[in-house]
């Protein structure tokens, strides 16, 4: 990473203008790269935003006509159906128990159903295959800010996939991501939104000229193009991270007296393992982590002080988790 920041610094890029040709020719190869590693389909598009959470304003103003259905277990799912109750249009909600898998039938009429594909607040994910059995005229969106970049997601399975690039992807925070099938631009072109600075609509009007409508993160694009240009295809990434999850929640069950927070195998995620301990566990844990200079995850809202999380994302490398285990095993 410190490479390609002192590349961004020597090549220029930085100090140009947004709608100069090298900007637009990197926006163009950035986009090309990102969909090839992590196969997403040639027809659909994928925009930039500021961060997730513009995304699913996006998703309520542009793509809503009238109503969100919202599927949670957690509190990012709940964020967002919060914020999107408070936006005017209709909304709704299923909230399933974090401990299951959700099986749920969806009988709601809403336009467009909201699911967190990876809740990073409890460290549960929804599987693929759940999303390919859905069969409806609405709209499928899906959080995956945590998750896009290490799990192989089946694209054709949803029509709007939202993320952020500080979390799996591992590059510096203050840039999300919007990738929306044919079916989602369609149904953009219906609503005809034009009244906000940041309708799906204005982005794509300046995207398909490898323009943005307002001056993006120029270096958060050129460091995604450089990291992308580098990583393995997502399938080599998602059976690597697989190993290295089943191997670390074989560890903790095993090797150590602390415990998953989550019991239903099925439901945990590959990307983020959260594991539970008593208050002086984790404080003593904390304790030594920072002493050997390893990062832990806090816990979440109310497992604040009794779990900890880590992260199983690609930038990190398989001698951290080594190390990390070392320490937990003391
Ligand atoms: C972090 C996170 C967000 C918010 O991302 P921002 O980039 O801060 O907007 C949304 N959803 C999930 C699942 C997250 O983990």
């Amino acid at each position: 990473m410190a490479t390609y920041l002192q590349d961004a610094m020597n090549e220029g890029i930085l100090s140009q203008n947004h709608r100069s040709m090298p900007f637009m020719e990197m926006l163009k190869e950035c986009i090309l790269v990102f969909k090839q590693k992590q196969k997403i389909p040639n027809n659909y598009e994928v925009y930039f935003t500021s961060s997730a959470t513009e995304c699913w304003e996006i998703v309520n103003q542009s793509l809503v006509k009238n109503h969100s259905h919202h599927v949670f277990n957690g509190a990012f799912g709940e964020k967002w159906f919060e914020y999107a109750s408070r936006l005017g249009k209709t909304t709704s909600s299923s909230k399933f128990d974090f401990q299951e898998t959700f099986e749920g039938n969806i009988s709601s009429s809403a336009d467009v159903w909201c699911f967190t594909q990876n809740e990073t607040s409890n460290a549960t994910q929804i599987n693929n295959s759940f999303f390919g059995k859905l069969n409806t005229e609405a709209l499928i969106a899906l959080d995956v800010t945590s998750s896009l970049g290490g799990i192989e997601l089946d694209w054709k399975s949803g029509d709007i996939w939202l993320a952020s690039v500080q979390k799996c992807l591992g590059l510096p925070a203050g840039m999300g991501i919007i990738i929306c099938s044919p079916k989602a631009i369609k149904r953009a072109e219906e609503i005809g939104d034009y009244n906000h600075y940041n309708c799906l609509l204005f982005i794509r009007d300046n995207f398909k000229k490898y323009q943005t409508h307002y001056t993006p993160n120029i270096l958060g694009i050129y460091l995604l193009m450089r990291v992308m240009q580098q990583v393995p295809d997502i399938q080599t990434i998602n059976s690597l991270l697989k190993e290295r999850a089943k191997d670390f929640y074989e560890f903790i069950s095993q090797e150590t007296n602390l415990d998953l927070l989550i019991k239903n195998e099925e439901v945990r995620s590959q990307t983020v393992i959260a594991i539970k301990g008593t208050v002086d566990e984790i404080l003593v844990l904390k304790q030594k982590a920072k002493e050997n200079n390893i990062i832990l995850g806090n816990g979440y809202g109310a497992w604040k002080d009794t779990t900890f999380r880590i992260a199983n994302f690609p930038a990190i490398e398989d001698w951290e988790f080594d190390k990390l285990k070392t320490l937990l095993s003391q």
